[in-house]
């Protein structure tokens, strides 16, 4: 514990040194931002590694120090972590970076999850820059607010969502809700003030009478009363025309309970006292959303005629709705290293398996052990496939890629020098369809040159793409044949 905590300083004590001179937007000494970040990954009870990685997240693209200098004081997690964040934000800075780091794929989040994919620690650094940067966002001009609250919007918004990480997801929202839509946000704002104020007392009754009942039934609780988000009620007046009165959980009450079979006795108790709306009862213990989120929700009618909505959960569901991934961290107290990728963690939600798969192959690729690719299912983004490289490198490709495809999303040189393609450690046609989870070693020899017949062989736009200009100089008066050119029928494209 000492020398981690020494680790600790010393690593504040190294960035301070590293930034020194450096400024900040706001004027303020650079160090400032870094011990931000220091702050709130601590208040989500990360890993030492991780509270040292996000000291040090932005020396080795800002200062003097190095990756290695890093690895030899630090260790090698910590490097792997830095190194992790420096390339995703150089992924990320400016989108024509971002596409050709990974030229095919049009989804941000996807890029980010695999610009990153070894260590979901790495996402989670991010998450805490992003935020700390959102805080301060007033010190930039106002045209970069807008874009850098747009591109939170879109993309870290989702991601907290996604490693289920309530609490920073609703702090992204509305941060950036408020640089893009000042006027919006405050009549939202005062909207659900006024609302808040004139149900104060009906409010209060309601509570007064769960909370009596739970006594006397002797449950032990927490009770804490929940407003909805600006952004979140923006999102969904959009829906109901505006019309305010259509939202039901605009005012929720939230009881935290000691264990599962207890939030259907509040439920229960609940629905004694007062009248449940018609189809307003969801069971997302029994049924979590997408995200994970787990809870028991019911709308009901109080004698005062108020509509409230009542939120049953256990503290571990709480913790996982406000703080996800996170969560888990603080519930095993342990990063996700070993005992984390060997399954051995319990408490990792299973819409969060993908990120385990990810990381588990990556991890024993990386480690020279054998894979059992059949087991790999990350159903997270089905048009895609995830291979990889016999180094653990990550590739997505469209689902009914061949080994040609994977060759020229390497390099075109390895393209265009490809003799033939080992899958699963063996030797393949090149007409073979890849699938998930398969590791694709192309082998290559200097005196092989593409050929045409490859155009067959192809399913990627920028495979063939680069084959054909490969073909062009090579074959003097090259024309594909005409069928080359008619499109295969392509899978439909994403729907947003
Ligand atoms: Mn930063």
């Amino acid at each position: 514990m000492t020398t981690k905590t020494t680790l600790i300083d010393k690593a504040v004590e190294v960035a301070t040194k590293a930034h020194e001179g450096q400024l900040r937007k706001t004027g303020e000494p650079y160090i400032i931002h870094p011990l931000a970040v220091k702050k709130i990954l601590e208040d989500w009870n990360m890993d030492d590694d991780t509270v040292i990685a996000g000291i040090l997240h932005d020396t080795v693209e800002d200062t003097d120090l190095t990756l290695k200098d890093i690895k030899e004081q630090f260790g090698k997690d910590v490097a792997f972590l830095v190194d992790g964040v420096t390339k995703l934000s150089k992924a990320r800075s400016g989108m024509k970076n971002l596409e050709s780091y990974l030229p095919e794929t049009s989804d941000n989040l996807l890029k980010l999850l695999i610009a990153t994919g070894q260590d979901v620690r790495v996402l989670i650094i991010k998450l805490a820059d992003r935020l700390h940067n959102l805080r301060t966002l007033s010190a930039l001009p106002p045209d970069k607010q807008k874009k850098i609250a747009r591109e939170s919007l879109d993309v870290f918004a989702p991601l907290a969502d996604r490693l289920q990480m309530g609490r920073v997801r609703v702090e992204i929202e509305e941060t950036s809700f408020k640089y893009l839509d000042p006027k919006r946000y405050e009549e939202l704002k005062k909207i659900t003030e006024d609302r808040l104020k004139s149900a104060d007392k009906k409010l209060k009754n309601a509570q007064a009478a769960v909370e009596n009942i739970l006594k006397k039934e002797h449950i032990k609780y927490k009770c804490d009363g929940r407003v909805k988000s600006i952004y979140s009620l923006h999102k969904k007046l959009a829906k109901y025309n505006q019309n305010i009165d259509r939202i039901y959980d605009l005012i929720a009450l939230r009881f935290i309970v000691e264990d599962v079979t207890t939030c259907y006795l509040v439920l229960g108790l609940i629905h004694s006292l007062f009248h449940p709306m018609d189809g307003r009862i969801k069971d997302y213990i029994a049924m979590p959303k997408q995200n994970g989120y787990q809870s028991l929700h019911t709308t009901v009618i109080t004698p005062d005629k108020q509509v409230v909505e009542f939120q049953i959960r256990t503290q571990e569901m709480h913790d996982y709705a406000e703080r996800g991934l996170a969560a888990t961290f603080f519930y095993n107290e342990q990063k996700l290293t070993s005992a984390y990728t060997e399954g051995r963690v319990s408490k990792l939600p299973s819409n969060l398996l993908w990120i385990k798969e990810l990381q588990e192959t990556a991890t024993k690729l990386a480690g020279g052990e054998k894979v059992d690719t059949n087991k790999l299912k990350l159903t997270l983004f089905a048009d895609k496939i995830f291979v990889y490289t016999p180094k653990g490198d990550i590739i997505d490709l469209p689902q009914g890629s061949k080994p040609l495809d994977f060759a020229y999303r390497l390099h075109s040189e390895i393209g265009a020098a490809c003799t033939g393609a080992i899958v699963n450690g063996k030797m393949v046609s090149l007409n073979t369809t890849l699938n998930n989870g398969d590791i694709v070693e192309i082998v290559t020899s200097k005196n092989s040159k593409p050929n045409p017949g490859w155009l067959d062989k192809v399913e990627t736009k920028h495979a063939r793409h680069k084959l054909l200009s490969q073909l062009h100089s090579l074959i003097p008066n090259f024309i594909a044949k005409p069928t080359e050119s008619v499109p295969k029928p392509e899978k439909k494209k994403k729907k947003k």
